[in-house]
């Protein structure tokens, strides 16, 4: 039966596909394509797991001791049986053949469809027994383990094999995969990063949480905040992702679907006519250069920012390096990681910012290097995270630092410090920089020594006391996202209160029109790199309050530039003016909406 759910939509476009539900502990273990010509080598190693654990399961029976209660023996027996029930030695198989799942992801994903029959039983005894299979399932999962590919190596070949596909006019036949989950860690999210899904939403999350950010990042269509669609849904079910009006259609009738192939085709056609803006040069009707940057997670974004003709990296969130893993990066690593960027930016400026580590990006390496008792505060957002963290452990912060002078060794960089609030986090961070300079001479190492850094305005603090910080840096970076979290007191990662955050708020109107106007007779740089600058809607109004560096996602640079190519800054001016007075936000909608039609 057809049904729409209603969500917050966060990555735009749209997609039809098949779902693929993934449960929080199926996140746990590798997904990916197995190459065509090695399917029979997965269902082997697949084969082997099972047959590893049912030796393993008869050893243990053999070596109970003979007073051990009679039911161990059973409960052992049952665990056999389970693993050499046709449900779960079976239908994997057919998973991996027909989809090409690896083995990891094929048996999660019966195993997901059992657990689902089992819930489905009014047996209690029936039910009961779901845990034995969860048990057996794990324990296959970490003979796989041991013998699992390396993801990123066995993602990276799935690529090259569709590249080749594609090259040869024969395209992959798989049915785009749409993942619908409870909800993705920003870490989990990474993971998806080199796959082949082609939509996704949740049940919970927001627009602005670091967990979307990414979706945006992979340019696939997504909707959050759906509520119940992970309980709702079933394996396989055909559903439309629609990441413009932030609704997921379940089960579509033939005319729904006909409307959306139609609307699907139409938006494909509009992002093909963007594409050729790419390398036209940003300048308003009147004449007026503007900056438009990319914002990226990984070094290997930077493709995706080249193509569509960014000015630079105006926002690298070095933390993602950090994230997947179990130690921390060293300095060298994180160099390789910097210089990359660089180098693949061809002299365009990169903006790295130092780590933002804390609330919704806490690294497992961190964890485990710093104790999880350091982030697990009642409000992490306004706890160690950032440049309080750096600062409270300077020899992490330093091998940062000395990682990016070096890398600035190789083309313009500039440095930007997350969540300044005080002078004094400057000045302290300051006195590092000056310290990663001294150490990386002592050692003979080529680095910048003229590289400028700036900060990030996020916290409402510093963009009411700009002055005190202008003195000490040389420029600024407005991140809305944080800015509108810490000054409407909304969790950005909450859902229940997603619809209170609110860009056109007065107050952050204010804020913002406020920290450029600032910047400007100061003679500081400044540009806005959180969600409100990759927001088409919203270009004219940023325009017209006197901004001229915008930095955001790829994904959305070019329907920016489509905005600011056929706009008039005077006009702008004028219309923010009365946007700024107009102190209510339904009277700014209105306007807004005004500006952007003009
Ligand atoms: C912001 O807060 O607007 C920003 C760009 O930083 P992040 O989203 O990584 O917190
Ligand atoms: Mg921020």
């Amino acid at each position: 039966m057809a049904f729409t759910l209603h969500g917050i939509p966060v990555s735009r476009g749209i997609v039809i596909g098949r779902v693929h539900l993934l449960a929080s502990a199926a996140l746990e273990v590798p997904h990916y394509l197995v190459v065509l010509g090695t399917v029979e080598e997965e269902v082997a190693r697949l084969d082997e797991a099972i047959a590893t654990v049912v030796n393993e399961l008869y050893q243990l029976q053999s070596a109970l001791p003979a007073d051990a209660p009679a039911e161990f023996a059973a409960l052992v027996d049952l665990h056999r049986l389970i693993l050499q029930d046709p449900l779960l030695s079976e239908e994997p198989v057919r998973l991996i053949r027909e989809r090409r799942y690896n083995a990891e992801w094929a048996l999660t994903t019966q195993l997901q469809a059992v657990v689902e029959q089992f819930e489905e039983m009014d047996d209690e005894y029936i039910a009961s027994r779901r845990a034995d299979v969860e048990q057996v399932v794990d324990r296959v999962l970490k003979v796989l383990t041991g013998s699992a590919h390396s993801l990123s190596l066995v993602a990276a070949e799935a690529e090259l094999e569709a590249d080749a596909a594609r090259r040869d006019g024969k395209e992959i036949d798989l049915d785009p995969m749409i993942v619908i989950a409870h909800d993705i860690s920003p870490a989990d999210m990474l993971q998806f990063k080199k796959q082949v899904f082609a939509g996704f939403a949740t049940d919970l999350g927001s627009l602005t949480a670091h967990t979307a950010i990414l979706a945006k990042s992979f340019d696939i269509p997504a909707v959050v905040g759906l509520g119940q669609a992970s309980r709702l849904l079933r394996q396989d079910e055909c559903v439309i992702v629609d990441g413009d009006a932030g609704v997921l259609i379940v089960d579509p009738s033939p005319i729904v679907l006909d409307e959306y192939r139609l609307r699907k085709r139409d938006l494909e056609l509009a992002h093909e006519k963007l594409k050729r803006l790419a390398r036209m040069q940003t300048r308003t009707l009147d004449d007026q250069s503007i900056e438009l940057y990319a914002n990226i997670e990984l070094p290997d974004d930077c493709a995706f920012a080249d193509e569509v003709g960014a000015a630079g990296i105006g926002l690298f969130r070095t933390e993602f390096l950090f994230m997947t893993r179990d130690s921390m990066p060293d300095e060298d690593e994180q160099f390789e990681a910097y210089r990359r960027v660089v180098v693949a930016m061809t002299g365009r400026p990169v903006t790295i910012r130092t780590l933002d580590i804390g609330a919704d990006k806490t690294p497992d390496a961190a964890r485990l290097e710093f104790g999880s008792n350091v982030f697990n505060t009642t409000n992490p957002a306004l706890g160690l995270r950032a440049i309080r963290f750096c600062l409270a452990e300077p020899q992490m912060f330093l091998i940062q630092l000395r990682a990016i002078l070096r890398a600035a060794a190789f083309g313009p960089v500039k440095l930007l410090i997350p969540m300044i609030a005080h002078p004094q986090e400057v000045d302290a961070a300051l006195v590092l920089i000056a310290t990663a300079k001294g150490q990386l001479d002592a050692r003979g190492v080529a680095y910048d020594r003229n590289l400028a850094v700036g900060g990030m305005i996020e916290i409402p603090a510093a963009a009411l006391s700009l002055a005190m910080f202008a003195k000490r840096l040389d420029f600024f970076s407005i991140g809305t996202n944080d800015l509108i979290q810490y000054t409407l007191a909304i969790d950005r990662t909450d859902n229940a209160v997603a619809h209170l955050y609110d860009p056109l708020h007065p107050a952050i109107l204010q804020l913002i029109a406020q920290t450029i106007a600032t910047s400007t007779r100061l003679g500081i740089p400044v540009s806005v790199c959180g969600e409100m600058a990759g927001d088409p809607m919203l270009a004219r109004l940023l325009l017209g309050l006197g901004l001229r560096q915008f930095s955001m996602h790829p994904a959305q640079l070019l329907a920016v530039k489509y905005e600011v190519l056929r706009s008039d800054i005077a006009a702008c001016e004028t219309l923010a003016r009365k946007i700024l007075a107009a102190g209510e936000p339904d009277r700014i909608r209105v306007l807004v909406d005004r500006l952007r039609a003009a």
